[in-house]
């Protein structure tokens, strides 16, 4: 994603009833952030949000967290969200590199992972969110039966993803690499952002849904 300096993004992100902004105080509690007992899923690296604020509103029995790194991208989430006061979606900015502080054991119920970074460079693999390093970690916040959707029209990245997920001690349950055009995987599918933008110059959508 294209970063352009936001002035004052830090401070409405402080100041905002959607965005938590120390996440670690609730670990092992975020149902009491919600008030009520529903599953929770996390999108990492939400972007602008548009994905989870239209799953938020599709999906009114599920609470949704949006992580995002950065300040300048977050604070366009936060506007969106300010119009559409959607109860059940808030968001953090962070980076996931940390996600097993604050999230405990099993608290979370699915991940999603859309359009992630693809971090081209061998050294940086591990920063790659659908890398082993990090299915580590979602490993340790994820419930038992919990999965991990992953969309990306980067087919260099889809091909790493795939590698990483048996090592790791995931095993697939779906996988396309023409999502769009996948009658039984696109159903019901809710577009991201960066998903119309690449799908509409004509970029196939890959997509997989790993267990343990
Ligand atoms: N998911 C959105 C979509 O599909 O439209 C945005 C995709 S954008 C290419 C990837 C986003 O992930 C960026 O906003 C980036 O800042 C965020 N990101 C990358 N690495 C991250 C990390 N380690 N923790 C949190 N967010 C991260």
């Amino acid at each position: 994603m294209r970063l352009r300096n936001v002035p004052g993004s830090r401070e409405v992100i402080a100041e905002s009833k959607f965005t938590v902004t120390e996440p670690e105080k609730y670990k092992g509690k975020w149902k009491e952030v919600f008030g009520d007992d529903k599953p929770i899923r996390i999108e990492i690296g939400m972007g602008k949000g548009r994905f989870i604020m239209d799953m938020a509103e599709l999906n009114p029995d599920i609470n949704y967290i949006g992580i995002e790194k950065y300040s300048s991208v977050l604070v366009r989430a936060i506007q969106k969200e300010e119009e559409r006061q959607l109860p059940n979606v808030c968001f953090i900015r962070m980076d996931a590199e940390t996600i097993t502080e604050v999230f405990e054991k099993g608290e979370v119920d699915r991940i999603y992972l859309n359009f992630s970074d693809p971090w081209p460079k061998d050294r940086h693999a591990k920063r790659r969110l659908p890398s082993r390093e990090f299915l580590r970690r979602y490993d340790e916040i994820l419930k038992k039966d919990g999965v991990v959707e992953f969309k990306t029209d980067n087919t260099d990245l889809f091909a790493f993803a795939l590698e990483e997920v048996e090592p790791a001690g995931w095993k697939l349950d779906a996988v396309t690499h023409d999502l769009h055009n996948d009658s039984k995987m696109n159903e019901g599918n809710v577009m991201t952002e960066y998903e119309e933008k690449f799908s509409s110059k004509g970029n196939p959508i890959c997509k997989y849904i790993i267990s343990r």
